[in-house]
């Protein structure tokens, strides 16, 4: 049976050109970039080349990108950073939103209990902020904004170059989780008004264990983590080069590619919306235009999640239903949450994420599978029974 992987907001395959990229780096050309001999130097000529590489993709300056060990990491500097700078001018208000990745609110939880007020602002039923409401949020003690570029779980794309325009007018440091957008969508952080975005390699086509926290020149970044002064003093640590070379490859070619990927993903993409589509009483998540290319989420209501996913994998669809993060535990997604569903129908989502090889033909698969999934599930649910019997009152249409 072939294996569909509909997963990649979890995770992606190492492209090729990643890891012919990286290979020299293991063994030929292991030094370390911090050695003054030409084995480090040789190393440190490929930090500088990722660097560039990685700065060109943002339309960046190689000085304002900073290597990380991946997203996580990327989001808790920016934040504490900002946090920092804030404390040290009386500033001690963050505004986010509700349906950030947990690397962004547990780091803003940790905040929030040695301080600092947080306002998580309302998503909506589409999972999009609007420019108004973080103006309206901002307050004169107000040090930094953090929104996320493209949701993890919906995909939903949130309107960042409007966003980081009120920031600058009211000259408040904002930070944007790009992690879901480096390499899908077109960055431009000076365009885009953006003082600081963070970007994991894992998600396209490079190696997990690395990421990008870019901070615009005049931007103070708190270290994490003390030691050498490598990154400029600002994350200590031996830099892993063969993940930082592979992530540059990886974003070089997936910039270079965009539109060409995107397109393709679209197009299956809408497929699998309006084939999942056709299920009575599921619903679309997040706004149908305004999505990452390769997002597809749905809730259906009467069954689980978890048992659809499982049943999927028996399949051979690899989905989720959630986040990775989420999922294994019991509570319901904190995005769904957001956006409104109920916990009863926030229980039953769906996440496909799709990249650009997925074909028409296994999008068929996919929606066939999904359809008779739901439909086995659906028959031995009490849940359903209820709600066919109208002892329980349908919530989704
Ligand atoms: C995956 C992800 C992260 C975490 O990145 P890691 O490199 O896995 O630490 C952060 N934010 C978003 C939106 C993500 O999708």
């Amino acid at each position: 049976m072939e294996y569909i992987y509909a997963d990649n907001a979890a995770t992606t395959a190492v492209s090729e050109k990643a890891l012919a990229a990286m290979m020299p780096y293991f063994r030929d050309n292991f030094g370390n970039p911090s050695s003054l001999h030409s084995a480090g130097q040789r190393a440190n000529e490929a930090l500088l080349a990722a660097r560039e590489t990685a700065a060109k993709a943002l339309n960046a300056d190689p000085k304002e990108i900073f290597f990380t060990s991946g997203g996580s990491e990327a989001d808790n500097q920016a934040i504490v950073s900002a946090a920092k700078l804030g404390a040290k001018k009386g500033k001690k208000h963050i505004v986010s939103t509700a349906f950030e990745h947990h690397a962004v609110l547990h780091t803003l939880k940790k905040l929030k209990k040695e301080g600092y007020e947080i306002t998580l602002l309302d998503v909506h039923e589409n999972g999009i902020v609007t420019p108004e409401q973080v103006a309206d949020a901002i307050r004169d003690d107000t040090c930094l904004v953090t929104v996320m570029f493209a949701n993890n779980e919906i995909g939903t794309v949130q309107p960042i170059k409007e966003i980081g325009a009120v920031c600058r007018e009211k000259k408040v440091l904002f930070h944007t989780d790009a992690v879901q957008a480096a390499g899908h969508l077109a960055i431009d952080v000076k365009d885009m008004n953006i003082d600081m975005l963070s970007l994991s390699g894992h998600k396209f086509r490079g190696p997990k264990g690395a990421g990008v926290l870019y901070a615009r020149k005049g931007v103070l970044l708190q270290s994490l983590i003390e030691g050498g002064a490598q990154e400029r003093g600002k994350r200590a640590g031996t830099e892993n080069l063969p993940a930082i070379v592979g992530m540059a490859a990886a974003l070089e070619d997936a910039v270079a590619h965009l539109e060409e990927n995107a397109a393709k993903e679209r197009r299956i993409r809408d497929m699998l919306i309006d084939g999942i589509g056709e299920i009575a009483h599921c619903a679309l998540n997040g706004d149908r235009e305004r999505r990452l290319p390769g997002n597809v989420n749905f809730c259906f209501e009467g069954i689980e999640g978890e048992s659809l996913l499982l049943l999927l994998d028996d399949k051979g669809v690899a989905a989720s239903s959630g986040s990775a993060c989420t999922s294994g535990s019991l509570e319901p997604s904190h995005v769904l949450l957001a956006i409104g569903r109920p916990h009863e129908v926030a229980h039953g989502s769906l996440r496909l994420t799709i990249d650009e090889t997925l074909t028409e033909e296994q999008a068929r698969y996919i929606i066939d599978a999904v359809k008779e999934t739901v439909s086995l599930l659906r028959s031995m649910s009490p849940v359903w029974r209820d709600l066919m019997s109208g002892k329980q009152q349908f919530i989704l249409k």
